[in-house]
């Protein structure tokens, strides 16, 4: 049998059922990436983010050699023609099935309901694995039958409904057949420059990502509870970027917690059961976007929140984009994400929440300015968090719960030290005034662009009046 294996957010070796299947008993396999600067743009996929996936598939490519399978860059300058031209690429070299891992947002499901329909239609084999998530997307139900949309009951079928031979583990395949096989890459993955990010700052292979993810486990998981939300402490893993390329699996980590918590996941270290609930959130969202697809088309999970009278106000949309809103914590938080591609999940809430409360600017914009600078920008981990934010989403937080930034600061960056990392004009302001200086202009840095208190007070007001009327 003559394989294709179609590479898009699984850039791994190991533990890859579509990878596993293709190689099966010795077959002919080849792999493809393919390329499609229409779907970035959609996407609004950051150039951080693409650099970033061109170097993970440089490794996977070693990888794969290893295993005799040639890596194949295809281009496809549309989206829509992605289907066309794997079945071009199939018949030109007499490739008889394909094999990919699922994803889950509406334009990819349609794009790939496509490759199956043309590919059935010549008679060729089509093999789709689940390899982000341990439950299948429509599998876990309300007592009800209805699909969850609330995190915590989720994660309580979810642990459920869990058989331990779920998270058995795929082995790297042994070598396939040498194919007899050349086609020229289409796209130089090689040398692409674009990224605004130093590059240095995210290391890429299969093997070091697995050493980082199990270090930080072994050393840090235990206290990931208390300290995860400290920005200038370093507690997380930083593995979103890796899990979101694929190069290593959820169920990959979630087999580290249990090997450094006794072989549980739901008691013991309450930092590592912790750790494993996040990595659960990652999950559920992904089951949201599957049952939800109105989520993935712009419009908010709870509909009566689909005509908020968003201000936009341009000023203060460039002003928080440049993280210049006078807000010291909420400009440290923007700054981190264009000066390194990742933001930490407690500023990604305080700027989300900024925005869309204080502001009242539409979330969407935000969700697209992330997905511009993040490395690990992904739609659905994405779009879960920004509607959390806005609460115009699943167990969003209530809408007249809004975090107070000067609070959050004075609470989670006590000394101000991460504010002084990222918003040098506040270098040598002293502590006692950092989270909300009293004269920002004699340190060069600017006056706040709105009064905390009365702008809170507007957006309780403006979503108040909705939830009224609906
Ligand atoms: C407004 C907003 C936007 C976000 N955008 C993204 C995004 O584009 N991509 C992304 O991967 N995450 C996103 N998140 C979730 C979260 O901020 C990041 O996953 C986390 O900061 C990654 O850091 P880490 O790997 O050190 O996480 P850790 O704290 O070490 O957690 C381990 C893993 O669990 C998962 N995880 C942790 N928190 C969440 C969460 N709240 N929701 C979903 N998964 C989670 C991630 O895969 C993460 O790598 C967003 C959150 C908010 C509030």
């Amino acid at each position: 049998m003559k394989n294709i294996v179609w590479f898009r957010n699984d850039l791994r070796v190991f533990d890859n059922p579509a990878l596993s299947a293709a190689c099966e008993s010795r077959n002919e396999v080849a792999a493809v990436f393919i390329v499609s600067e229409s779907q970035w743009k959609d996407h609004c996929d950051s150039v951080n983010k693409i650099a970033f996936w061109f170097r993970c598939l440089v490794e996977l490519e070693k990888e794969l050699k290893k295993l005799n399978i040639p890596l194949v860059v295809l281009k496809s300058d549309l989206y829509e023609d992605i289907p066309q031209k794997l079945l071009e690429f199939a018949n030109m070299h007499c490739f008889e099935n394909i094999f990919f891992n699922i994803e889950y947002p509406f334009n990819e499901r349609m794009r790939d309901d496509e490759v199956t329909k043309v590919f059935e239609n010549q008679n060729k084999g089509v093999f789709s694995f689940h390899d982000q998530v341990i439950h299948k997307p429509g599998t876990l139900k309300t007592k009800a039958g209805g699909d969850f949309s609330v995190y915590s009951p989720f994660k309580r079928c979810w642990f459920a409904e869990l058989d331990y031979s779920m998270l058995e583990e795929i082995p790297v395949p042994s070598p396939v057949r040498k194919i007899d096989f050349s086609h020229a890459n289409e796209f130089d993955i090689y040398n692409y420059q674009e990224s605004r990010i130093n590059q240095d700052l995210w290391p890429v292979g299969e093997e070091n990502i697995q050493t980082m993810i199990s270090n930080f486990l072994e050393k840090k998981g235990s206290l990931y509870k208390t300290d995860r939300n400290f920005p200038s402490m370093k507690a997380t893993a930083m593995s979103s970027p890796y899990l979101n390329t694929g190069v290593v699996s959820s169920k990959w980590c979630l087999n580290q917690s249990r090997y450094n918590n006794y072989d549980s996941l739901d008691e013991g270290d309450k930092g590592i059961v912790h750790w494993v609930s996040e990595i659960l959130w990652r999950e559920f969202y992904r089951h949201i976007i599957f049952n939800y697809p109105r989520v993935s088309k712009g419009k908010p999970f709870q509909m009566r929140y689909e005509n908020i009278p968003w201000e936009n106000n341009p000023s203060f949309i460039s002003a928080w984009k440049e993280g210049r809103t006078g807000i010291p914590i909420v400009d440290a938080g923007i700054r981190q994400m264009i000066e390194t591609g990742w933001m930490h999940n407690r500023l990604r809430m305080i700027v989300a929440m900024f925005l869309s409360k204080n502001l009242l600017v539409d979330w969407k914009i935000g969700e697209e300015f992330f997905m511009e600078h993040l490395i690990d920008g992904d739609i659905a981990s994405n779009n879960g968090g920004w509607q959390w934010s806005a609460s115009t989403g699943t167990d969003a937080a209530p809408y007249f719960r809004i975090m107070n930034p000067e609070t959050q600061s004075l609470r989670f960056d006590e000394q101000g030290e991460y504010i002084r990392k990222y918003v040098k004009e506040l270098e040598q302001c002293p502590t006692n005034e950092i989270h909300m200086p009293k004269n920002p202009q004699d340190f060069g840095y600017v006056d706040p662009i709105v009064d905390l208190k009365t702008s809170r007070q507007k957006a309780i007001d403006v979503f108040g009046s909705i939830k009224k009327e609906t």
